[in-house]
């Protein structure tokens, strides 16, 4: 696997639910094709040329030096760390970053922050034997349908849908809180699914984030996107209430 320095690691994210965040990886090889609001962003830069190079994964080979020197800087100011929001860190397949990855848990740990994990790959299970401060961390993975024909079309080389959730299920058996994030929701022009049935295979979660699918031509092309998704905001809210979970509707979900 190709390598990156960087110059630093932790940074204060403006993401509307979020804390401090780190990427310790550029690119993703997921390669999901929404389109991935990550890889607009690192084209827009001129940092990744293609949608082939943003798929080749880059590590960051300095990560855990610079966390050394970082989290001293920052130890008071941050409520928690989140991984991550322009890479994935159990990326499917991808051993060398999942090893990091953990690294870097373990590290944030044993300095008392705790830390909030997003996935499209399969949690590792020594995740749930880890001791210490690492029963603080949160676990979460996203899941926007239970077709794999939808998801090979839009999360090439992601982890299967069932795979994802048995290792979601595990870490929330273990104690952990977990949530999970359905966002970007496809409209029904992409695919014709049922909610219900998503929500069902997810209610053991602590908490659930919806969010619209933006940035997707065929999507804006489905005339009747806002009160579809005003409906399924209401239906994700009520499922939340009625079986005591935390929701988050993202901002423009609901109009
Ligand atoms: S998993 Fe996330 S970062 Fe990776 S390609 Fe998909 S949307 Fe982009």
């Amino acid at each position: 696997m190709q390598s990156i320095k960087r110059k630093s690691l932790l940074y204060k994210s403006e993401v509307e639910y979020a804390d401090f965040c780190l990427n310790h990886v550029e690119g993703c090889s997921h390669g999901c094709k929404y389109p991935c609001y990550a890889y607009m962003m690192k084209r827009r830069c001129g940092i990744v040329k293609t949608y082939e190079e943003w798929r080749q994964p880059k590590i960051v080979s300095n990560a855990l030096e610079l966390l050394d020197k970082e989290i001293p800087k920052y130890k008071n100011k941050i409520k928690y760390v989140h991984l991550c929001f322009s890479t994935d860190p159990f990326m499917y397949k991808q051993e060398q970053i999942c090893n990091l990855s953990l690294k870097i848990i373990d590290k944030l740990n044993a300095n008392n922050i705790r830390c909030t994990v997003l996935t499209k790959g399969v949690f590792p299970r020594e995740l749930g034997s880890r001791n210490g401060n690492s029963n603080k961390n949160e676990y979460g993975i996203t899941l926007v349908s239970l077709s794999e024909k939808f998801r090979k079309e839009f999360e090439p080389d992601s982890a299967k849908f069932k795979d994802r959730i048995n290792a979601l299920k595990y870490l929330h058996e273990k104690g952990f809180k977990t949530w999970v994030s359905m966002e970007p929701y496809p409209t029904p022009n992409l695919i014709k699914q049922d909610l219900m049935e998503i929500l069902e295979a997810v209610s053991f979660v602590d908490k659930i984030i919806f969010g619209r699918l933006n940035y997707n031509v065929k999507s804006s092309e489905f005339k009747y996107s806002k009160g579809f998704y005003n409906d399924l905001a209401l239906s994700v809210i009520d499922f939340c209430k009625r079986n005591k979970i935390g929701y988050h509707i993202k901002q423009g979900t609901q109009i």
